[in-house]
């Protein structure tokens, strides 16, 4: 059985060759080619034959294919739905702002969480992403696009704290200085809320950061639309939140999908800022993405909500919506190609 390289530090690449009788200062050279992109050994042209016929024959490197690519008209905002070795597909959407370009990743091939407005749960999780395909993601779409990716955000499909040690690694890959060299407060990565990775990270106390899909501060909502809910409750994950703030210091963002009839209540907008209290916590609202698998709706109460909150002394913004015409949130494009695929078989 090969071995993934790309997944490797560059120490472990290092220990590999030395293991080989070849010199350790490989690992720095070989580890540079895999983040500059290269598709093969072949392309190492400062490698001698000999090495790279055996590098082949050990390691294979990881390098996605582009499945589809649509480009909005409204923003630029680019989509990716990109074929992986074994077949599976997953999304990377691409997205400019002013400050600089912005890619959004995903941790996982489909998602086990089941939330209950979510397009990436609908199949379940097939499996988890090796770090090397975390990492691919923003390689390829820096190299396909032709722009600098400045920010991460791990926000795409999957959970990323039901696949922590991949996701970790990956973190430790793309802030290498001889890799992308991206750092940590560039870095967001966004949690249904999995406690047991929640204080992970509080204990590393990595510099990135936390984004927490809270979408209900009550616990009756919060298990009907969030099965997580029922493992981890809406109260302790608050106390966990308060613990990760006392030791990083670093503000951490909620995500709030606004649901008509469902979490649009003032009363719960006053629960959100009492249960935040101690912390400067920031909630984002976003107005729900209709995902036509589902009875749920958007609110027609974002402003009135943001006001309230804001009233209560919690910064709260509207979040902008990119990509509105290419499908470009939350596991749709993949959903899509997955059903015309199903379609095709069946014929
Ligand atoms: N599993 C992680 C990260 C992926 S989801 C998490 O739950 O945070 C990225 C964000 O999109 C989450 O906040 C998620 O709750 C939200 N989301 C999912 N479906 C949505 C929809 N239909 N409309 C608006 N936001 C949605």
């Amino acid at each position: 059985m090969r071995e993934d390289i790309k997944s490797m530090t560059q120490e472990e690449i290092a220990q590999a060759m030395a293991a080989r009788g070849e010199k350790p200062f490989r690992g720095r050279q070989i580890f540079a080619w895999l983040h500059r992109g290269v598709r093969s050994f072949e392309e190492m042209t400062d490698i001698g034959k000999d090495l790279r016929r055996k590098l082949e024959g050990a390691f294979y490197i990881t390098a996605p294919a582009v499945e589809r690519k649509q480009v909005s008209r409204l923003d630029g905002t680019v989509k990716y739905l990109w074929r992986l070795g074994d077949g599976n597909c997953i999304e990377t959407v691409l997205m400019s702002y002013h400050h600089g370009n912005t890619v959004c990743v995903s941790s996982q091939v489909g998602c086990r969480m089941g939330c209950a407005f979510c397009a990436s749960t609908l199949g379940g999780k097939v499996r988890d992403l090796r770090p090397s395909e975390i990492l691919d993601q923003v390689l390829f779409t820096q190299l396909d696009s032709g722009k600098n990716i400045s920010n991460i955000v791990l926000m795409g499909i999957g959970e990323p704290l039901d696949n922590l040690d991949n996701v970790l690694r990956f973190l430790e890959l793309v802030n290498h200085p001889q890799g992308l060299n991206i750092g940590m407060r560039h870095i967001s990565l966004s949690t249904c809320g999995i406690l047991p990775g929640i204080r992970r990270l509080g204990e590393l106390g990595l510099q990135l950061t936390l984004s927490v899909s809270l979408h209900a501060p009550d616990s009756e909502t919060r298990s009907r639309i969030m099965p997580v809910n029922r493992a981890y409750d809406v109260d302790e994950l608050f106390k966990a939140c308060h613990e990760y703030f006392q030791r990083t210091g670093r503000r951490i963002s909620f995500e709030y999908a606004m649901i008509d009839g469902v979490n649009d209540h003032d009363w719960q907008a006053d629960m959100i800022a009492a249960k935040l209290r101690g912390m400067p916590g920031h909630v984002n609202l976003i107005p729900l993405n209709d995902v036509a698998e589902s009875p749920l709706k958007p609110s027609r109460r974002v402003r009135q909500f943001q006001q309230r909150l804001e009233g209560r002394g919690v910064t709260a913004t509207v979040r902008r919506s990119l990509g509105g015409d290419i499908d470009a949130s939350c596991g749709q494009l993949r959903r899509k190609a997955m059903e015309e695929e199903k379609k095709e078989n069946e014929r």
